[in-house]
């Protein structure tokens, strides 16, 4: 039964290999340019064996899920893959450049913060009113985020939370660790806190003309770099961010098997579902072929469907276009959609057109983080210290 199930998927969702090795030529070949940004290759085994099998490993993902159609599993081991090389390659880099995880008062003043999107819709407001960019950081890496962030954002909506964000993939990969959850149902309305959350970091920051989830609410503070505690504010602000992260995006993703804080507090999630309405593609469900068994709704890992959404055959605006539900629906009843098409009729070429852009994404931003864990751990390997 099983292996009929994968059998029919395969046929509905996947192609032949042939087909599957054509549609990944265009990836090999931007993924060569990225992975060498430009560069020559190098002469060192220490830094081509890390571009070589971060190049194999990216390619290799594009083929399966082309192949086998398994958007959300392949999509799944690279980005889980990503965010964990990510912690291990920005607090290394973070450490030789500044000499430590703890940021200091005089790093701040010296503008050595690495912009993060999170502090995207803090700084709209302050911004238009002050003319000044509320964060501590260079305005190279604050331009260069902010102009990557508009046009992923046009491109994908809030399909950043499932192919771009760093912080999506700690909390997926917590998420994948139970065979069965423990908890299984959470009202929906909790989907409203992150929009709450939003909406009070931003009036909070435009009042004050500081970063205050950056200060108060990070969950990633744990596991990237924390304030010197040099007073009992910052030891508060210290317990909040491991207990967040604790809380989160290890516990309660293991026990709900759930994106818990993509889903349900994160306010760059939120605002990112307003720019879903902005974009182009969507995710229908095809109403004549659904039978209502509901599996998509107990699947989705940002809690972007309900009976009555999938009874309306469309995704709530917090989807995060992670491909899980077309994976898991027995019916082939939901696809990738393009706005303004007919539902159903195009969904190859629809789930084509949005995963190159998709795939690069993530490729563009998990390429440097992959190789840079590869060469931290050569690094420990051959010289005995994973710092140069
Ligand atoms: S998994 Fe498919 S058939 Fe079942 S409710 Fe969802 S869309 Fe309908
Ligand atoms: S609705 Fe489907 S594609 Fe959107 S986040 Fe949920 S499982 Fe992923």
């Amino acid at each position: 039964m099983a292996d009929n199930n994968r059998v029919d998927q395969k046929r509905r969702l996947g192609t032949s290999a042939v087909k599957a090795i054509l549609l990944t030529l265009p990836i090999l070949l931007l993924t060569g340019l990225m992975v060498t940004g430009g560069q020559p290759i190098p002469k060192e085994a220490i830094r081509l064996i890390p571009l070589a099998v971060t190049y194999l490993f990216i390619n290799s993902i594009f083929f399966l899920l082309i192949y086998s159609g398994r958007i959300s599993r392949y999509r799944t081991i690279l980005f889980v893959t990503y965010a964990a090389c990510f912690i291990l390659t920005f607090t290394t880099n973070l450490i030789e450049t500044r000499g430590s995880m703890i940021l200091t008062q005089e790093n701040m003043v010296k503008g050595e913060t690495p912009f993060c999107p999170m502090v995207i819709p803090m700084v709209i407001i302050p911004a238009a009113l002050t003319k000044t960019i509320i964060f501590p950081g260079s305005m190279a890496s604050i331009g260069s985020i902010l102009v990557a962030w508009l046009g992923v954002t046009i491109a994908l909506g809030r399909g950043w939370c499932s192919w771009g964000c760093f912080f999506g993939g700690m909390d997926e990969g917590f998420s994948k660790i139970a065979r069965q959850p423990v908890i299984r149902n959470i009202n929906r309305k909790w989907t409203y806190l992150s929009f709450a959350v939003l909406l009070v970091i931003v009036l909070t920051s435009a009042a004050t003309l500081s970063p205050t989830y950056c200060e108060w609410l990070c969950p990633f503070k744990a596991v990237t770099e924390f304030e010197e505690i040099t007073s009992a504010k910052v030891v508060v602000q210290t317990v909040i961010f491991f207990s967040l992260f604790t809380g989160l995006v290890v516990v309660m993703p293991i026990l709900t098997k759930r994106r818990t804080q993509c889903g349900l507090f994160c306010p760059m999630g939120a605002f990112q579902s307003l720019t879903n309405k902005l974009n182009v593609f969507d995710v229908r469900v095809d109403t004549n072929k659904c039978t209502q068994c509901n599996l998509c709704v107990k699947s989705c890992p940002v809690f972007a469907l309900d009976e009555e959404s999938v009874r309306k055959g469309r995704a709530r605006v917090t989807c995060s276009k992670c491909g899980k539900c077309i994976e898991v629906c027995p019916r082939g009843a939901i696809s990738f959609h393009i706005k303004g098409t007919d539902v159903g009729g195009n969904g190859r070429t629809a789930q084509l057109m949005f995963i190159y852009p998709a795939f690069l994404l993530l490729a563009i931003m998990g390429s440097g983080m992959i190789s840079g864990a590869i060469y931290r751990v050569l690094l420990l390997i051959t010289t005995g210290s994973i710092l140069k």
